[in-house]
């Protein structure tokens, strides 16, 4: 593993003020594990006040508008997200794929919207298993992040990192086999180094994403071209969510 690996809890829609102890006890923890870049995605309503409690992670929210503002009732736009304090967005997650039918092209305009209001961006990608029992999983995640790209994206590897999250292997507790997540990883730095060139394509960090635990999340880092995790179940409590952060920091050790 190249970078200092990343490891970004999404708390998808969990969480009230009553969770910010959880926060608050991962941001403690992270302050001697200097060694690993941690994050957080809360719900929107937790962002400004998970952001004001917390001095050593990032944080950041689970998607955003792609417009500036206006007549769009129930949506926030980049900028707010940006002013409640996050630095990145996840964008493009299979949750929001299918129970919001969110496109490519809409994704890579709510990405354009991001880079513009100064957030980086999470981009996720992920097959489904008809996919990937057809034989296709390669050629439609690497379609899909070409479309969802924001058009135009300069210095890639410091605003970019892809999460790949086959849809099967999010919350069913059967994360992809290390061989299968070094060979979508590869197929991506390859995509990414023959678009965005040698040095930027390589800077991309590149998460696994999808029942990441504390018994498997060190084999998972270990794996070529695997940067870091996008975890969801096991990111709601501090002591789940650190003991994989410990994990890797085990790997990084040794
Ligand atoms: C996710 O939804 O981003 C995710 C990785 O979920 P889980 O870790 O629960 O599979």
């Amino acid at each position: 593993m190249a970078t200092r690996p990343f490891i970004v809890g999404n708390w998808k829609m969990h969480g009230t003020r009553a969770m910010l102890s959880e926060a608050r006890a991962i941001d403690r923890a992270a302050q001697r594990l200097m060694q690993v870049e941690i994050a957080l995605a809360p719900p929107f309503t937790l962002i400004h006040p998970v952001r004001r409690e917390a001095e050593q992670i990032g944080v950041g929210a689970q998607d955003c508008h792609p417009a500036d503002g206006g007549a769009h009732t129930g949506d926030i736009s980049a900028a707010m997200v940006a002013d409640a304090g996050a630095g990145f967005v996840i964008l493009g997650h299979s949750e929001r794929r299918e129970g919001h039918g969110e496109k490519d092209k809409l994704i890579a305009e709510k990405g354009k919207a991001a880079l513009e209001a100064g957030l980086k961006i999470i981009l996720c990608c992920g097959e489904s298993m008809d996919k990937r029992e057809a034989g296709k999983a390669i050629e439609h995640v690497l379609k899909q992040i070409k479309a969802s790209l924001p058009a135009g994206i300069e210095e890639a590897g410091e605003k970019l990192t892809i999460a790949y999250e086959p849809i099967w292997a999010i919350g069913s507790g059967k994360a992809a086999t290390t061989e299968e997540i070094a060979e979508m990883h590869s197929a991506i730095r390859e995509f990414l180094v023959k678009t965005f060139g040698e040095e930027e394509g390589a800077a991309v960090r590149i998460l696994y994403g999808g029942s990441v635990n504390a018994d498997n999340a060190a084999e998972i880092v270990a794996v070529d071209e695997v940067n870091g995790a996008l975890v969801g179940g096991a990111s709601l409590s501090a002591e789940s969510f650190m003991n994989i952060v410990l994990a890797v920091q085990e790997v990084i050790a040794n």
